[in-house]
């Protein structure tokens, strides 16, 4: 609760997490305006294991969490026992979806396996905490958030990378971290 400049000049969490500099953006899932397909390709084409749900692509405003597999599950369900879901169903995420035109194919309604609350840093939030939460919380990821905007997400398997280079490099830190 105190000596907060002591973490100053220690690696926090902008340096740990995904994507780095230079890396293609987050892979994200926009809460209302995504077609079956638009998530179909998302799953194909990356094997992450979930993908932050945002607002809109514009205003990364992060509102929850999707695993992977559970979007596969879902949209697999759906298409072979719902009727109306197809490859053009818009997927939505919010209480009240957007009102279609008429003609526009069912939407598919996939709140239930939203995380509302996944576990966020800022960040400027010192990796030393960050590995705490890790640890104490028994998390599988965190996402990091600058001014309420999503940046950028940190996997436990990043933050074990990160211990072990600690380590190599400077076996004193080891004992703080
Ligand atoms: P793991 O870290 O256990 O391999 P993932 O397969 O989910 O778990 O993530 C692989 C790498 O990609 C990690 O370094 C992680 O930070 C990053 N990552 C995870 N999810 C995403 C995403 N939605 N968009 C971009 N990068 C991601």
């Amino acid at each position: 609760l105190e000596a907060k400049e002591e973490f100053s000049h220690k690696t926090r969490a902008m340096d740990v997490m995904r994507p780095r500099k230079n890396d293609p953006p987050l892979t994200v899932i926009t809460q209302d305006s995504m077609t079956v397909e638009d998530v179909e390709t998302i799953v194909t084409k990356t094997t992450y294991s979930g993908y932050p749900v945002v607002v809109s692509r514009a205003s990364q405003r992060l509102v929850g969490f999707v695993l992977r597999r559970d979007l596969i599950i879902s949209i697999e369900n759906a298409r072979k026992k719902q009727d109306g879901i197809v490859s053009t169903s818009i997927i939505c995420f919010t209480d009240y979806c957007p009102p279609l035109p008429p003609s526009s194919p069912s939407v598919l309604k996939l709140r239930s396996i939203l995380d509302l609350s996944p576990f966020t840093v800022t960040d400027e939030t010192p990796m030393e905490i960050v590995v705490d939460i890790f640890r104490k919380l028994g998390l599988r990821q965190c996402l990091v958030t600058h001014n309420g905007k999503l940046l950028g997400i940190i996997t436990k398997k990043d933050v074990l990378k990160h211990i072990a280079q600690m380590a190599n490099q400077d076996p004193e830190s080891i004992l703080f971290n």
